[in-house]
């Protein structure tokens, strides 16, 4: 394959454990393209990390986490009564954030269910105002309280929020001591936990577990292919003009690796393009910055990245890699998808 992630498996598996150990009552997320891995392989870490619960993005990530781990799986995204993917299992939690859903769920729905509470943050993505506790509390009939949860951003200090909603989980009717968390910071956990002894904190965790370090990841994308070409040669799907004499490298990873899914740092304002013409950059040529980094230097897309390949300009000056080697690339790992995950 060639477009590849490999791993330093014992590396990365020792800075699994350690945050683990570091982080008690980690729930690990397990969610999206998991992370780059793949959702199976974080589920089996987490099952030999010796943790009981994940928690996962959707429905239809259910399933799938439920045959691959043996313990309990949470849903991120609240329930609404429209979804027509839910799965009703023993060891499902549900995420409720609006009082209207609670009723509908325990009136009906799965009245028995497994759930958590949310409550809206400074993030005002979902949840419950504090001010609607009541009435959802009201609400939960025999459904089976198994915590409240809070998502706060991941600009500036939460504590302050968390804080809060801490304070108002506790004021509250609610039938549970167990806070869920999302983006608190090591240092805030443990200040919340020292002011809430009371409480079980149990913080929800993907990027800073999965790839906490990604010195024991490396990308793997395979030259495979390399053309001369003219300045004013044309290539391609769009038949653009080359800029320069140089090399055409076609190089492995697409738009279905995740390649060019971020806007590149293309010359913005007018007056940017103006001063990137003045200096004969290929931005103001219309060319794009590609993620593959060769000699040392971020290289141009010659066109948009293809679906399993991209091409690459090259000046001629540069001393260009040949078929079959590996080129160094910078990826989102939340949205990269590699042919291989090798650990090793
Ligand atoms: C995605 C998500 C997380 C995990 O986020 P990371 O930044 O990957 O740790 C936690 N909580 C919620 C609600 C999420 O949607």
């Amino acid at each position: 394959m060639s477009f590849d992630l490999e791993v330093d498996a014992e590396r990365w598996r020792r800075g699994l454990r350690q945050l683990v150990e570091s982080t008690p009552g980690i729930v690990p997320v397990v969610k999206g393209n998991g992370y780059g891995f793949g959702r199976d392989r974080l589920a089996a870490e987490a099952h030999d990390l010796g943790l009981p619960m994940i928690t996962v993005g959707t429905y239809n990530e259910v399933p799938g986490a439920l045959a691959a781990f043996d313990g309990d799986v949470m849903v991120l995204t609240p329930w609404r009564p429209f979804f027509t993917d839910v799965v009703h299992d023993e060891r499902v939690i549900h995420t409720l954030g609006r009082v209207e859903d609670v009723a509908a769920l325990a009136s009906g729905f799965d009245p028995n269910a497994r759930v958590l509470l949310e409550g809206e943050t400074s993030m005002a993505r979902h949840g419950l105002d504090r001010h609607e506790l009541a009435a959802a509390v009201a609400a939960l009939g025999d459904l089976r309280l198994e915590g409240f949860a809070i998502h706060l951003p991941m600009a500036g200090s939460n504590l302050v929020e968390a804080e809060s909603w801490a304070a108002a989980l506790q004021t509250s009717q609610l039938e549970t001591t167990t806070l869920y968390l999302s983006h608190l910071t090591p240092a805030e956990l443990a200040t919340l936990r020292e002011r809430r002894p009371q409480l079980d904190i149990r913080p929800r965790i993907g990027t800073t577990l999965w790839l906490g370090d990604l010195g024991a990841m490396s990308i793997h994308a395979l030259v495979l292919d390399r053309h001369l070409v003219a300045r004013g040669e044309r290539i391609g799907y769009r038949q653009r003009p080359m800029p320069r004499d140089g090399f055409l490298l076609i190089i492995a990873g697409g738009t279905s690796h995740g390649i060019g899914l971020e806007a590149p740092k293309a010359a913005a304002g007018v007056a940017q393009r103006g001063k990137s013409l003045a200096r004969g950059g290929l931005e103001a040529a219309g060319f794009s910055l590609s993620p593959f980094t060769i000699d040392g230097k971020q290289r141009w897309f010659a066109e948009p990245p293809h679906m399993q390949a991209s091409m690459i300009f090259l000046p001629s000056a540069v001393r260009a890699p040949e078929v079959g080697d590996s080129v160094d690339v910078a990826v989102r790992f939340t949205t990269a998808t590699f042919d291989a995950v090798n650990l090793r």
